[in-house]
C-alpha cells in the first residue's frame, strides 16, 4: 500500500525558475525580491510593514528584543505550541506566565489570562498562538490587554490566512510573526515575516536585523551603526521562492479546506474532535489535529506507532510546554497544573493533509483512526 506523508509541499516549475533566475544573477542577498515579498505580504495580511527574516524562532525573539522585554518582566503564553514560543521569552531574560488554552480550538484560554492577569498584573505582553491555523479569540485576548494597558504579539507561524471577523491572523496586535517552514502553508526552506502596523516598531526590525544599520547622516557616504544589529535577513532567492508560493495561496487554502470538510464528513457521528474554527473565525487547517476520547491516555503513542505500522505517517500534535524538561526544572511545574493542555497534549493526533493527496487516502486514513481509537 502506498505510505500517505503526512505534509507535501507544493514546489513546482515557476518556484524553480524563481530561485533559479535569482542565483544567476549574482544578487543573492538584499536584492529587490525581497522587498517585494514583504510588500506583497503586508498587503495580503493587512498591515502597513512585514518585514522578512531567517525563520519565526528569530522573528519573534527580534521582535520581544525591540519592544524592549527584558529581564524580569513577565510575558504571557499559551501552554501548548511549539517550544519556540515561550523560549524566546526565555532568551530574552524575561519570564513565561503560561495561560492554560480552551479544549476546542487549542488556543490561549481568554478566562485563564484574565485570571492571570489577576494574579501578576505586572504582566507586560502577551502572546497568543492561532494553534494549527485556527484563529484564536483575538476579540476576548484584546479587550483584555486594553484593559490593562499592554500589548499582544501574536506567533502567527501557522497562520496564513487565518482570521476572526475578517481580521487576518498577524493584524490584531503589535505584531504578528509567521514561519515559512515546509510545514507551513507555503515555504521558503526557512523564513519568516513580522507583519505590523507601527512604524516605529517596524523601523527597529529594519535596524536590528540588519547589523543596527541606519541610512547615512547628511554629508556622509556610510551608513551609521547606531547600535549592535543581528544578521537575520532573508536571502533573494528565498524571497523570490515565497513570492512564487504566495500566487499559490488561495489555491494551497483552498485544498486544504475542501480536504478539512472531507475529513468533518468523515470523522461524523464518531467520539472523536475535529478540528473547527471559532465563530466568525477562519481556519487554514496548517496541521489537520484530532482530539481522541479520554480513554487513550496513556496509549496515544502505541496508537501513533501501529497506524504508522499500515503505511499512514500520523504524530502528536505540538508540545505541552510547562512539562517540557527546561519549564518543569526551572518552575516546578507539575502534572494537574494545566489541565486542558495537558488532557489535549494526551490526547491529539496529527493526520495527513495536503493538496493532491492520493484518492482514497482521507477514507482509509479515518477507516484506521476509528478503529484504532475504539480498540484502544
Ligand atoms: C513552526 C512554529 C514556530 C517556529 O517557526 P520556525 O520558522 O521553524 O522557527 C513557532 N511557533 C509556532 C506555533 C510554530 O508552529
Amino acid at each position: 500500500m502506498e505510505r500517505i506523508p503526512l505534509i507535501k509541499p507544493w514546489i513546482d516549475q515557476d518556484d524553480l525558475d524563481a530561485v533559479n533566475q535569482v542565483l544567476l544573477s549574482g544578487q543573492l542577498v538584499q536584492g529587490p525580491n525581497v522587498a517585494e515579498f514583504e510588500r506583497i505580504f503586508a498587503d495580503y495580511v493587512g498591515t502597513k510593514y512585514a518585514i522578512a527574516g531567517p525563520n519565526c524562532t528569530e522573528a519573534l525573539y527580534l521582535v520581544l528584543l525591540a519592544l524592549g522585554i527584558k529581564s524580569g518582566d513577565k510575558v504571557a503564553v499559551t501552554t501548548y505550541s511549539w517550544p519556540t514560543t515561550a523560549n524566546v521569552i526565555e532568551l530574552v531574560g524575561a519570564t513565561p506566565i503560561f495561560v492554560d488554552i480552551e479544549e476546542k480550538g487549542f488556543n490561549m484560554d481568554p478566562n485563564k489570562l484574565e485570571e492571570a492577569f489577576k494574579k501578576y498584573p505586572e504582566i507586560k505582553l502577551v502572546i497568543p498562538v492561532h494553534t494549527f491555523g485556527g484563529p484564536c479569540d483575538m476579540v476576548s485576548i484584546l479587550e483584555i490587554v486594553n484593559r490593562h494597558g499592554v500589548q499582544v504579539l501574536e506567533d502567527a507561524a501557522c497562520a496564513l490566512g487565518t482570521s476572526q471577523n475578517n481580521i487576518r491572523a498577524g493584524a490584531h496586535g503589535i505584531a504578528g510573526c509567521f514561519s515559512f517552514h515546509p510545514r507551513k502553508a507555503i515555504t521558503t526552506g526557512e523564513g519568516s515575516m513580522t507583519t505590523t502596523n507601527d512604524s516605529n516598531l517596524a523601523e527597529k526590525l529594519i535596524r536590528l536585523r540588519n547589523h543596527g544599520q541606519e541610512k547615512p547622516l547628511p554629508g556622509s557616504m556610510w551608513n551609521e551603526f547606531v547600535e549592535p544589529g543581528h544578521n537575520y535577513r532573508m536571502t533573494d532567492f528565498q524571497a523570490a521562492l515565497g513570492l512564487s508560493q504566495m500566487k499559490k495561496l488561495e489555491t494551497i487554502i483552498d485544498q486544504r479546506t475542501a480536504l478539512a470538510k472531507n475529513y468533518e464528513d468523515l470523522f461524523g457521528g464518531s467520539d472523536i474532535q475535529t478540528p473547527k474554527a471559532l465563530e466568525g473565525g477562519f481556519h487554514v487547517f496548517q496541521s489537520y489535529v484530532l482530539l481522541l476520547p479520554p480513554k487513550v491516555r496513556g496509549h496515544r503513542d502505541r496508537l501513533i506507532q501501529e497506524i504508522r505500522a499500515q503505511g499512514i505517517e500520523v504524530t502528536l500534535g505540538t508540545y505541552h510546554m510547562p512539562l517540557l524538561a527546561y519549564y518543569r526544572e526551572k518552575y516546578g511545574f507539575k502534572s494537574g497544573d494545566f489541565p486542558v493542555s495537558e488532557r489535549v497534549n494526551d490526547c491529539a493526533l496529527t493526520i495527513p493533509l495536503y493538496g493532491g493527496m492520493p484518492e482514497g487516502a482521507q477514507e482509509r486514513i479515518v477507516e484506521k483512526v476509528i478503529q484504532k481509537v475504539s480498540s484502544a
